[in-house]
């Protein structure tokens, strides 16, 4: 059916394709029982059985999806299993019916609704995302505890699924061969409904406020169309819009295959500069996709996906594992793993840190080291036993300083020593540190020479080179690369590891701008870091430029006065 007049939001991409067909709403069952509670003990002997039924087909879950070839979103059921059994949420449920009288299902419900609260008001989009696994698992506790289990949901016809945040064991347990795309009123790109989604190569649009107030007055039969790679959904598209849709599609089609064909070739500009590009990754699944789009190495490996969700660390084993299987995707080009970026906004239950006024300037990083130096020491020694299937270069977040580089280094050499002293089995890594702190820049000479590279985190750094919070919707016409202040920042970081004779690359947001990433280039980086799926655009700017071109470019625009004056000084 179609209509003559589309209602049209715009969500936020979360997974590329379009999509369109008819829509089946998801919706969090409420659990709510009034029962009374006489013997609050047996009450939580109940709730304890229903929690370690939910670990068990958690575990079960994660042993289905890794059996059906996805090993590392079979991860987040683990980390599901381990949710369950998570003995806080249990306590605090536990806690409920002692004190309260709450039965079994309001305790738990209750419980994993405040500590998923908790998550959601940090601010942080990565754990406002883990929020939906801790209310994933407090509503399948819940399910048990009254006698409901089985799947919500079934999709009898290929369909979008809509809902206000999916939970990820039923986005990865929906029949992909009828799941046409997702739609989510709320929750954000780097929430594990879009991870699993993007895994999966399902269109999905999240953040799209307005829309199951749009569908409710649309009506039942009204059919969705959704864009996952500009944000777009529309309610009851017309004729016209199908028609668009299925162009779009093909030339998605097209330019997938186009950019798997280019994957291969040369990033060189037209006057001869070899330019490298890598990947930024989150966790390894996203590897193979990696590889294929061209990438010749992990610039970026962000390591805190690994550290979520969960009640206490990854193993040494864990990490191991995880990043060895990375460099083996990539050997025998680099993958370079970032030490633990959290603390301050990104705080993790497992690591107590006091509340902080102004947490992006405070213990974020690597200045938790002075307090937990073990978190460090453990993911460095991870990392050397991960490098004997590769080439590893392991970087240090947020360093203010030369002291801060030596603290790193002697991390480094504390995780080298214990190795050794055990016999174990280590292969040699790169150290480097990440430049997003202005401080750093400005002192680089005094100790780059010890460091054999740095890469540029230019989100980060432009938050503060322009003192605009990164987060913060209000400031956004400070928040753009293209700023001078950044750019003479970025030369004179090149300048700096010119000088110490080491590699420099840009693995901020920055160089998956075609255009910013052009400007790079013309400032002297050689190495640009980016999302696998801007690797494509990002080539084909290269190629097409000359280096004279944009060293004469970039040379004039440090003098300009605005972002906007060197925009339009790249483009014409
Ligand atoms: C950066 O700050 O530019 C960066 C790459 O790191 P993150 O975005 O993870 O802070
Ligand atoms: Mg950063």
């Amino acid at each position: 059916m179609t209509t003559s007049n589309a209602a049209r939001i715009r969500g936020v991409a979360a997974s590329p394709g379009v999509a369109h067909g008819p829509w089946v709403r998801f919706e969090r069952k409420a659990h709510v029982s009034r029962a009374v509670v006489t013997d609050p003990e047996a009450e939580i002997a109940r709730l304890m059985a229903a929690a370690e039924a939910v670990g068990r087909a958690s575990d079960h879950l994660a042993d289905e999806v890794r059996a059906a070839g996805h090993a590392d979103e079979a991860e987040v059921f683990s980390a599901h299993a381990m949710i369950a059994r998570d003995p806080d949420l249990l306590d605090a449920a536990a806690g409920r019916i002692r004190a309260d009288g709450a039965n079994a299902i309001a305790a738990i419900s209750a419980a994993a609704t405040s500590v998923a609260d908790q998550l959601r008001g940090l601010g942080d989009a990565l754990l406002a995302g883990r929020a939906a696994d801790i209310i994933d698992v407090g509503d399948r506790v819940a399910r048990e505890l009254s006698g409901l289990t089985g799947p919500d949901m079934r999709l009898v016809e290929p369909s979008i699924v809509v809902a206000e945040d999916l939970p990820p064991s039923l986005t990865a347990t929906l029949p992909r061969d009828r799941l046409l795309g997702i739609a989510l009123e709320a929750s954000s790109p780097t929430a594990h409904a879009a991870i699993l989604a993007r895994a999966y190569g399902i269109p999905a649009v999240v953040g799209a406020t307005g829309l199951l107030a749009m569908l409710d007055a649309a009506g039942r039969g009204s059919p969705l169309a959704l864009d996952g790679e500009s944000g777009e959904i529309l309610v009851a598209p017309t004729r016209e819009d199908l028609a668009r849709y299925e162009t779009r599609a093909r030339a998605i089609q097209r330019d997938r295959s186009r950019d798997a064909d280019e994957a291969t070739l040369p990033v060189v500009t037209t006057d001869g500069t070899t330019i490298e590009l890598l990947a930024n990754l989150g966790s390894p699944s996203e590897a193979a996709g990696a590889v294929a789009s061209g990438a010749r190495g992990v610039g970026l490996f962000r390591t805190e996906f690994l550290f979520l969700e969960r009640s206490s660390p990854p193993s040494e084993d864990e990490q191991a594992d995880a990043y060895g299987q990375v460099v083996a995707a990539f050997a025998p080009h680099p993958v370079t793993i970032r030490l633990l970026d959290v603390g301050g906004d990104k705080p993790i239950p497992y690591l107590p840190l006091k509340d902080e006024d102004n947490p992006f300037l405070g213990v974020r990083a690597l200045r938790l080291a002075d307090r937990r130096p073990d978190i460090f020491v453990t993911q460095l020694r991870a990392c050397f036993r991960a490098a004997v299937k590769g080439r590893v270069k392991v970087m240090a977040p947020m360093v203010a300083d030369a002291a801060d580089a030596a603290t790193f280094r002697l991390l480094v050499d504390r995780a080298r020593a214990e190795l050794v002293a055990e016999g174990q089995r280590i292969g040699e890594v790169d150290l480097g540190v990440m430049l997003e702190i202005p401080s750093a820049i400005l002192v680089a000479d005094t100790y780059l020479h010890e460091l054999r590279f740095v890469s540029l985190g230019t989100n980060d750094l432009l938050q503060y080179t322009l003192a605009a919070d990164r987060g913060n919707a209000a400031l956004e016409r400070y928040r753009d690369s293209l700023h001078p202040a950044l750019l003479q920042l970025i030369r004179l970081a090149v300048e700096s590891a010119d000088r110490s004779r080491i590699e420099l690359s840009v693995c901020g947001e920055m160089a998956g701008d075609p255009e910013a990433a052009l400007l790079l280039v013309g400032l002297g980086v050689r190495q640009l870091s980016a999302s696998p799926s801007s690797l494509a655009a990002v080539r084909r700017a290269v190629r097409a430029a000359a280096r004279s071109d944009l060293e004469r470019i970039a040379m004039s625009s440090l003098r300009d006065a605005s972002a906007a004056d060197v925009r339009l000084r790249l483009r014409t």
